[in-house]
């Protein structure tokens, strides 16, 4: 198993259950993959090292899985904005309509008022920008979209496919949290504990600060790779692309903006969002904070590669990776980076679970594991 992340723990437990001999590398030095969550030792707080992860499913079979691992304590992600000099709830509700316009809106009205914000003449929306002005009218958008995306991005809305705002990103009531998941919840002492857990097999072996050389795979009797997909391949048509995340940390005594996630709609903020970790874990008292001032741009070589931009050019690189993974034997590619896809953690955890049940099935029907249990085009 390359990478001690979630997909990696999770499928390795599940083989060392079935009795397989599980070995798991990873090349750098603490198990948790990007989830990975530490003590800053000055101040006691619990840091989500690679950003902030919640917690949040509807998937009660996964639900079931991590709380079976460790305790999950109530969390409801609340986020909040700094746009044009005032602070806004997020996602834009009834609170952030009536603040942003100063109105009273009750929700019948402010769905009739938004839509004569929107624009009607936009009948079918191919980009992201589109997408938003058909939505929300141009007000909304430039307030809470425009500059965000660009620096989320590092591209105009106008350069991005509609698809990426799918649904009406407004609600008309006061429900500001932030997820629609019938479960959420945060690791009482972290995702890092969590993962140790599922990893406390005697079936299982982690190796830390270990490359995989794919050259060494034929030494197993399969290999599950949760790393960089064209990292397998060295390279060798070129880097898929990806989006990388600056994190400036500044430590601060009290609590510094009285919320766990603080988004800067502005163009001219160059940071996306600032994030205050002990907030995250509202059981815990702390005086100090931990703070990440989050900065997004383009992954270069030597950058953490955080989100798969998958647009067309991204696309054909991937297909052709794809056809070459096709080709490899003893190999499955999974999790984020092996199939190039953003997946947050329940899906991650899902897909390994039913990636370790489909190479039982294989391995008892003596038939072969495919590169890929889930096709990432
Ligand atoms: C900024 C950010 C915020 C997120 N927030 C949330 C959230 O709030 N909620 C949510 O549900 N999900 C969130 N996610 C998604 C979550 O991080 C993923 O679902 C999860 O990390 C996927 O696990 P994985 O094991 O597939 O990959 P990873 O966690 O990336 O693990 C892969 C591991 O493989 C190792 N590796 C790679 N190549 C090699 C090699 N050649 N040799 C040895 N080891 C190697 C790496 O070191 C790494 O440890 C977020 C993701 C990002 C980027």
């Amino acid at each position: 198993m390359v990478g001690a992340g979630l997909s990696g723990a999770v499928i390795g437990r599940k083989l060392a259950e079935a009795g397989h001999r599980v070995t798991i590398i990873d090349r750098r030095s603490h198990i948790g993959g990007n989830c990975h969550t530490e003590r800053d030792p000055e101040t006691g707080v619990l840091v989500h090292v690679y950003g902030p992860h919640i917690f949040h499913t509807d998937d009660a079979g996964v639900w079931d899985y991590v709380n079976g691992f460790e305790t999950f304590l109530p969390y409801i992600n609340r986020v909040k904005t700094t746009s044009q000099g005032q602070v806004f709830s997020l996602p834009i509700n009834l609170h952030t309509i009536n603040q942003f316009y100063g109105r009273t809106l009750r929700p019948d009205e402010a769905r009739e008022f938004i839509e004569s914000q929107a624009d009607t003449s936009i009948s079918d929306p191919q980009t992201f920008e589109e997408q938003a002005l058909r939505f929300v009218g141009p007000d909304l958008y430039k307030a809470f979209f425009k500059g965000y995306t660009e620096k989320q991005w590092g591209c105009s809305p106008r350069e991005l496919p509609a698809s990426i705002l799918k649904r009406l990103p407004v609600r008309f009531d006061y429900n500001d949290n932030y997820f629609f998941h019938r479960f959420q919840g945060m690791p009482e002492n972290g995702y890092t504990q969590m993962i140790a857990r599922i990893l406390d097999h005697s079936g299982i072996d982690v190796h830390l600060d270990v490359r995989f050389d794919p050259l060494r795979a034929p030494d197993y009797d399969h290999v599950f790779y949760s790393g960089p997909l064209d990292g397998y391949f060295d390279y060798a048509l070129g880097r898929l692309g990806y989006r990388t995340l600056d994190f400036e940390r500044f430590n601060y005594q009290g609590d510094y903006q009285g919320c766990a996630v603080m988004n800067f709609g502005d163009r001219e903020v160059p940071f996306t969002r600032i994030t205050e970790h002990k907030h995250f874990a509202p059981w815990e008292q702390h005086d100090g904070s931990v703070c990440y001032r989050e900065f997004s741009r383009a992954a270069g070589e030597n950058d953490i590669p955080y989100y798969p931009i998958r647009l067309v050019e991204e696309k054909e690189m991937l297909a052709a990776y794809v056809r070459r993974a096709d080709q490899a034997e003893g190999v499955t590619f999974v999790g984020r980076l092996g199939t190039y896809r953003y997946l947050d953690m329940d899906v991650t955890i899902r897909e390994a679970l039913d990636t370790a049940d489909t190479y039982l099935n294989h391995c008892a029907a003596g038939t072969a594991m495919p590169s890929f249990a889930f096709f990432p085009l």
